[in-house]
């Protein structure tokens, strides 16, 4: 017996892994496309997460050498702080998230957390403390118990259920005749981008990771949604860092802090009711928001 449940549970395992890693992965498409080979240091140590402070510093970047795309950033994110990055299509938002991540080395600058180069610290454990929720999360064909649980490895259904409620889909998995067993994923119950998106955020709870990055999706939501997932996510950033790739008026108005990127550069920083005071690129940028979603309604 112990032959054969010992490989078996060491397969398992495995499998998992890959699967988990696949997973990660396909979720981090979006936002963080196309990683590139880039190795640790001989001498990387695990990054050690203090407050969370996240600091970007005169962060030049270009994907090919010959056209740069952040051409000099600095960004300052107080640890607990959630700080909203606005701005055109094309201005270099997602680059930002994927530099925090390493997924590609800057020319010249660096970013900083707590006080550590990202460029000198173990990838494993620098992933591990960004969670990210993504634009689409990426569901397995299993139960939406599995699809939360897996965010942390032995998770109890008394924690799958605290981080479902605290990321809003608690009720709505309770109104399902099967529960938390409901199938979901390409061969199960369709979700919509909405109830995706909190249970990837459900998923990140889990985890429990010190800084989160965020990259909301463009797509309006009804109201009823938009509102859960504010709620869902304002749980999610409490006692952490949080970078947000922002669309949504309502998250941008209340973070502790607004960056304006044009083109790769910061045009403008500060609050919403600083910024809109300034009538300046964010007043133009929020005042033609309010405008669509005038016409959306
Ligand atoms: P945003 O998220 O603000 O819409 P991105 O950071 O995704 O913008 O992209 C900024 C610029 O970098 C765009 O001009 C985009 O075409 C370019 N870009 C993004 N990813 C790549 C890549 N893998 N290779 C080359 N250029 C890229
Ligand atoms: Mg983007």
């Amino acid at each position: 017996m112990v032959q054969i449940t010992m490989p078996l549970n060491f397969l398992g395992t495995v499998y998992r892994e890959i699967r988990q890693a696949l997973v990660d992965m396909g979720e981090m498409f979006d936002l963080l496309e196309q990683p590139a080979e880039i190795k640790d240091k001989p001498n990387a140590k695990p990054i050690e997460i203090d407050k969370g402070h996240i600091e970007l510093r005169n962060v030049v970047f270009g994907y090919e050498a010959e056209r740069v795309i952040l051409k000099g950033v600095d960004i300052d994110v107080e640890g607990g702080q959630t700080v909203a990055i606005v701005g055109a299509s094309g201005s270099g938002k997602s680059t930002i998230g994927r530099l925090l991540f390493r997924f590609y080395d800057v020319q010249s600058g660096g970013l900083f957390i707590d006080g550590q180069d990202v460029r000198d610290v173990t990838q494993e454990s620098l992933h591990k403390s960004i969670g990210v929720v993504p634009q689409d999360t990426v569901l397995f064909n299993d139960t939406i118990r599995y699809n939360i649980a897996y965010g942390r490895d032995g998770a109890t259904q008394a924690d799958v259920e605290a981080a479902a409620k605290a990321a809003q889909i608690h009720d709505f998995v309770e109104s399902l005749p099967e529960g938390y067993d409901t199938m979901v994923g390409e061969r199960g119950l369709k979700l919509s981008g909405g109830e995706k998106q909190r249970v990837g955020i459900a998923r990140t709870l889990l985890k429990d990771p010190p800084l989160l990055l965020l990259d909301e999706a463009t797509s309006a939501l009804d109201t009823e949604t938009e509102q859960s997932i504010k709620e869902a996510l304002a749980h999610a950033g409490h006692g952490r860092t949080v970078i947000t790739i922002a669309h949504r008026l309502s998250t941008i108005a209340e973070a502790d802090r607004i960056v304006v990127l044009e083109a790769g550069e910061v045009v403008e920083q500060g609050k919403h009711e600083e910024l809109l005071a300034r009538e300046g690129r964010y007043a133009q940028l929020w005042h033609r928001q309010l405008n669509e979603t005038d016409l959306a309604s």
